[in-house]
C-alpha cells in the first residue's frame, strides 16, 4: 500500500490528467478520490503548491497538464475505488505512479470525469 504522502502525490498528479483546465469541485473530488480519501488535503496542497487556485465550486488547473495511460490484465482482486471483486483489474499509469486496480465500470467513469470539457 502506497503511503500518505504517496497517496496525495498521486492524486495531485491524477487530477494535472484531466483535459479541461476548469473542473467543477465535484469532478475534481471524484477525480482525487479514484486514488484517496483525503480529498480535502490533497485540494489543500494543490493550492498551495499553485496547481491548482480555487473558484466557489469549481477548481481551475494550473500546472501543467499530464497524460494517464491505462493497462488491465485479467487479475482476481478488489477495486480501489469501490471495493468490488473485478477479474478484470486496470491501471493508470501517470508520472511514474501505477493507480489501481479499479475494475471496468469505475474506470470508465473515471475516463468520462478526466475527458470532461469544461461547461
Ligand atoms: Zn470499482
Amino acid at each position: 500500500m502506497q503511503s500518505r504522502h504517496e497517496k496525495v502525490e498521486a492524486a495531485l498528479e491524477l487530477l494535472r490528467c484531466a483535459s479541461s483546465r476548469r473542473l467543477s469541485l465535484k469532478d475534481a473530488l471524484s477525480i482525487v478520490c479514484m486514488v484517496t480519501k483525503l480529498s480535502e488535503e490533497v485540494l489543500r496542497e494543490a493550492v498551495k503548491r499553485g496547481i491548482i487556485r480555487r473558484e466557489g465550486r469549481e477548481i481551475v488547473i494550473l500546472a501543467e497538464p499530464a497524460k494517464a495511460r491505462c493497462r488491465r490484465h485479467r487479475c482476481d482482486a478488489v477495486c480501489r475505488r469501490c471495493g468490488r471483486r473485478i477479474k478484470l483489474c486496470h491501471y493508470l499509469h501517470t508520472g511514474g505512479f501505477e493507480l489501481g486496480p479499479y475494475g471496468s465500470e469505475c474506470i470508465r467513469k473515471i475516463a468520462h470525469t478526466l475527458s470532461r470539457d469544461s461547461a
